[in-house]
């Protein structure tokens, strides 16, 4: 029963944005600042671990809930994904990004965005569409665009996946397998697949930290030299501390996220590096 409230009220969530939206394309102006809709993108930095430059942002969605206060995807977008809200709230989180990337792109400040697409987006064919019209419309590069699927959602329907990954590809959207580790892919499975990343998932890098070590060490070495060999970008996400990205970096992993660097967070508090304080 609380499961349906939240659904409902995830709802009229998306109908108010929805609704929102539509009176902008008519011309009547935005419903106000930031905050007038109650669902937000935050981005989070992915570091280069060579230079420790910021290489590109990983979207995450927000639901700042009228009485519950922030609302973790990790909550919702399971119930949306159950009640076939999903399609509407990928399209929210590509359309975000999107307009996000044509405002970075005109500052001269864009790096590439990825956005997370739940399996039952990367089934159905209708998503590359909805993408090809979104970087069309705002004039957004299409190789600023990148994707990030879990392997879960690779393995469970493979036979549908693919061709859309295939469209992406072609495209010009990057691919990036989420969460890799956890399933039961191999590396090699991947090599015929437009893939161009993998995201090494939290629970190996925090046992970088652990006793365990050097056995991790080990799986997470065979990782990157693998995905290296087949022309994979490597990168590590969950990184909280500085003997965890030093490992990470001596293992040949490329990138990493983590809240050694930054929390996720609001667009013009996260990117460009520095631009927030710039006020201060
Ligand atoms: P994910 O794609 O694996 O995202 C990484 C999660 O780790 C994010 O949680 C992020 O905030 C968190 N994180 C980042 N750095 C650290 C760190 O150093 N330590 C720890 N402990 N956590 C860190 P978040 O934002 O709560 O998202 C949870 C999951 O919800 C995501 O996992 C993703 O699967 C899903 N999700 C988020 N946004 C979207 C979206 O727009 N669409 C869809 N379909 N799923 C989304
Ligand atoms: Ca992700
Ligand atoms: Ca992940
Ligand atoms: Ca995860």
């Amino acid at each position: 029963p609380a499961r349906l409230v939240l659904m409902g009220e995830l709802h009229a969530a998306l109908e108010e944005h929805e609704a929102a939206r539509a009176r902008e394309g008519a011309g009547r102006g935005a419903d106000g600042g930031p905050g007038a809709s109650q669902l937000e993108m935050h981005y989070q930095p992915k570091i280069e671990l060579a230079s420790e430059r910021t290489v590109g942002l990983e979207a995450l969605m927000r639901w700042h809930h009228p009485t519950r206060g922030l609302v973790g995807p990790g909550t919702f977008v399971p119930l949306a994904e159950q009640s076939g809200l999903i399609h509407r709230l990928t399209t929210f989180a590509l359309d975000a990004a999107v307009r996000q990337l044509a405002q970075w792109s005109a500052d001269g400040t864009a790096v590439p965005v990825a956005v997370n697409l739940s399996a039952h987006d990367v089934a159905d064919p209708e998503v590359v569409d909805t993408i090809e019209e979104l970087l069309a419309r705002h004039g957004v590069r299409p190789d600023l665009l990148e994707v990030e699927i879990t392997e879960t959602a690779l393995v469970a329907d493979r036979s549908r996946v693919v061709p859309v990954l295939e469209r992406l590809g072609a495209l010009g959207v990057r691919v990036a397998i989420d969460d890799f580790g956890t399933g039961t892919t191999s590396i090699s499975q991947l090599r015929d697949l437009p893939v161009a990343e993998l995201k090494i998932d939290r629970v190996f890098v925090a046992d970088l930290g652990d006793g365990e070590r050097e056995g991790s060490e080990l799986v997470v070495q065979a990782m990157v030299d693998l995905a290296h060999s087949f022309g994979l970008r490597v990168v590590a996400e969950g990184v909280e501390d500085e003997v965890t990205a030093r490992t990470l970096q001596r293992l040949g992993v490329d990138q990493a996220q983590g809240y050694l660097w930054a929390r996720p967070g609001p667009a013009h508090e996260v990117h460009p590096p520095g631009g927030a304080a710039r006020g201060d």
